[in-house]
C-alpha cells in the first residue's frame, strides 16, 4: 500500500527519528528491529523479503522478520500528534496525524472519479454532483420517439430515424456473420 500522506504535508517538518529510512516518509505502522532502528512495517517486511540479505537498512546488523517488535507507545503517540495539512488542493484542514484518516474520507476537497463510462475526470466531491449532470458522457434515453440510449455529447446530433437504422444495420451484420 502506498503512503496516504507525504512528508511535505507536515507542519513543522517532522524530526528525522520519525522518518523511515526506506521510504523517506513519516513512519506508518512502525516496528523496531533488534538494533533499535525503526521502520514502517510494510517497508522493512518488503526490504527483508526482497533484499539479498536480512540486514537492517541502516546499520546492516542481522534482522529477522519474527524479531520485529511493535514500537513503544511513546513513539506511536509522537507520530499521532504530528500536525499535517490536508493534501487536497483548496482544503485548509490542518490537524494531527491521528485525525487525518477520518478527515480524508470526508474531505469536501477530495477528488472522486466521475462514474460515467468514457469519462476519466476526477472532481472535488462537492462539485461531482453538478459534473455528473452536465457530463457529456452521461447516458440519457431519447424521449422523442426511438427510446434509445445516447450520451449527452451525442444529443445535438441525435436523429431517431438514423439511430434506429444504425441499430438495425448492426443487428443485420451480426446475423449475417452467424
Ligand atoms: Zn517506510
Ligand atoms: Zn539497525
Ligand atoms: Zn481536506
Ligand atoms: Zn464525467
Ligand atoms: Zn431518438
Amino acid at each position: 500500500m502506498s503512503q496516504l500522506y507525504d512528508v511535505d504535508q507536515f507542519v513543522p517538518a517532522p524530526s528525522v527519528e520519525l522518518i523511515c529510512a526506506v521510504c523517506q516518509n513519516v513512519l506508518l505502522d512502525p516496528v523496531e528491529c533488534d538494533c533499535r532502528h525503526v521502520f514502517c512495517r510494510s517497508c522493512i517486511s518488503k526490504w527483508l523479503a526482497e533484499g539479498p540479505d536480512s540486514s537492517c537498512p541502516k546499520c546492516r546488523s542481522r534482522v529477522s522478520v519474527i524479531s520485529l517488535r511493535t514500537v513503544v507507545p511513546l513513539l506511536q503517540n509522537l507520530l499521532n500528534e504530528l500536525q499535517l495539512r490536508c493534501a487536497n488542493a483548496g482544503c485548509d484542514w490542518q490537524k494531527s496525524l491521528e485525525q487525518y484518516d477520518a478527515h480524508v474520507k470526508v474531505c469536501a476537497f477530495r477528488r472522486l472519479p466521475c462514474p460515467h463510462k468514457g469519462c476519466f475526470q476526477t472532481l472535488p466531491s462537492d462539485s461531482l454532483g453538478a459534473h455528473k449532470e452536465a457530463c457529456e458522457h452521461r447516458v440519457i434515453k431519447c424521449s422523442d420517439w426511438c427510446g434509445l440510449d445516447f450520451t449527452l455529447q451525442q444529443r445535438s446530433s441525435h436523429n431517431c430515424r438514423t439511430a434506429v437504422l444504425t441499430l438495425l444495420n448492426g443487428m443485420q451484420s451480426c446475423l449475417n456473420n452467424k
